[in-house]
């Protein structure tokens, strides 16, 4: 549940999310892949930002594609999106889904011969055709039809049109690697999928493919990432602009003296006197435990390092870098912001940025600019 601005100011976590920066991170994808089009992957939540607003504000920037990758997601977002926008499931319809999906007009993508099936069994049960999206497996092993089975939905497609094919579609592994084989390996196998089925428009890049140029993008990209501020390019300059901002309250602040044990199973030991500060948030709100003793937030500038084990709901930072009585009960420390991006505590947590967002709790305030 998103709370409302009314109780912005009580809560512990500060949660921004500048849906304005979003629309300019769609009209610069949308810029990017023309003269095709740009859909939002809007799954998890959006990214864990909120489909519910995220999904609006595409719309009105003039998006008409969307995908999630389970029916359950489809069915949450359907209210908040108009008529005429298409949802599409990446994960395909688990078996007895297919009428629920049909009378929502929710598109599922095809994986599988077995979903071919499904699909066309609801299609002939209902008398009336049924739009899907064809997935294949150009080289990732993960979803969508392998090359051997090309021949044999060729063959059901000639055979019966209970289905109606709005595009096929395949992902990229490596995408966010510019150097990668894999990229080239995968949009040659893509060429061949494009000459099996000539009829079909193309819907291939994700953020990373996207930036890959011309021969990656398709009729129809689907950026994820790049919406929400990401970088689409590992090791490059991130062209994209940040959309979420975190600031996190201080509960309580304390000067410790040397030798002085901090945290669960005492993992940090003082070695000076030091002032330390504890956050009211902690891996329950998606700061990752591994971000014990190795990630910081900013004040004013200023690094604060994590010192110590995450805990739950709380977080110990060395403020010793800042003067006396600059932090006290109350302050609030930058998380995401102009000194830390996403990809900053993605580096020091040991992931990557997907898994920052998605992560993002539910206990923060959650302001929509
Ligand atoms: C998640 C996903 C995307 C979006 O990827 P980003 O790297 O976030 O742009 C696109 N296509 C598929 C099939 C996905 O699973």
């Amino acid at each position: 549940m998103h709370r409302t601005e009314d109780d912005y100011g009580n809560a512990s976590g500060y949660l921004t999310i500048d849906l304005t920066a979003l629309a300019r991170n769609y009209r610069r994808l949308s810029a990017e892949v023309a003269p095709g089009q740009a859909a939002a992957v809007v799954k998890a939540d959006a990214y864990g930002l909120g489909a519910d607003r995220v999904g609006p504000a595409l719309y009105a920037e003039g998006c008409r594609h969307f995908f999630v990758a389970q029916f359950v997601e489809a069915l949450r977002l359907k209210p908040h999106l108009p008529g005429d926008a298409a949802l599409f499931v990446l994960n395909g319809l688990q078996p007895g889904n297919e009428t629920a999906a049909a009378e929502r007009g929710i598109v599922p993508v095809i994986n599988s011969l077995e979903q071919w099936h499904q699909w066309a069994g609801a299609a002939r049960k209902l008398g009336r055709s049924l739009p899907a999206v064809l997935q294949f497996d150009t080289g990732m092993s993960r979803l969508g039809l392998p090359p051997e089975e090309r021949t044999t939905l060729a063959g059901l497609i000639a055979a019966e049109s209970a289905i109606e094919v709005l595009f096929v579609m395949s992902h990229l592994a490596s995408a966010d690697d510019a150097e990668s084989g894999q990229n080239d390996d995968q949009r040659t196998e893509m060429t061949r999928v494009a000459a099996d089925f000539p009829q079909f428009p193309l819907c291939f890049a994700n953020s990373g493919g996207i930036f890959l140029g011309k021969p990656y993008h398709g009729v129809l990209a689907r950026p994820g990432i790049a919406l929400y501020g990401g970088a689409p390019t590992a090791g490059r300059a991130n062209p994209m602009e940040p959309v979420v901002s975190l600031e996190v309250a201080v509960v309580q602040t304390r000067t410790v003296p040397a030798g002085t044990r901090v945290g669960y199973s005492a993992t940090h030991v003082t070695t000076g006197e030091t002032r330390l500060a504890t956050l009211a948030a902690g891996y329950a709100d998606g700061l990752l435990r591994s971000l014990s003793g190795r990630g910081a937030v900013y004040h004013e500038g200023v690094r604060l390092p994590i010192v110590g084990r995450v805990s739950m709901d709380s977080i110990t930072i060395d403020i010793s870098a800042l003067p006396e009585g600059k932090i006290t009960f109350g302050s609030r420390v930058e998380v995401l912001g102009p000194h830390q991006t996403l990809e900053d505590v993605a580096r020091d947590a040991g992931t990557i940025a997907y898994e920052i967002l998605t992560s993002l709790g539910h206990r923060y305030a959650r302001r929509y600019r």
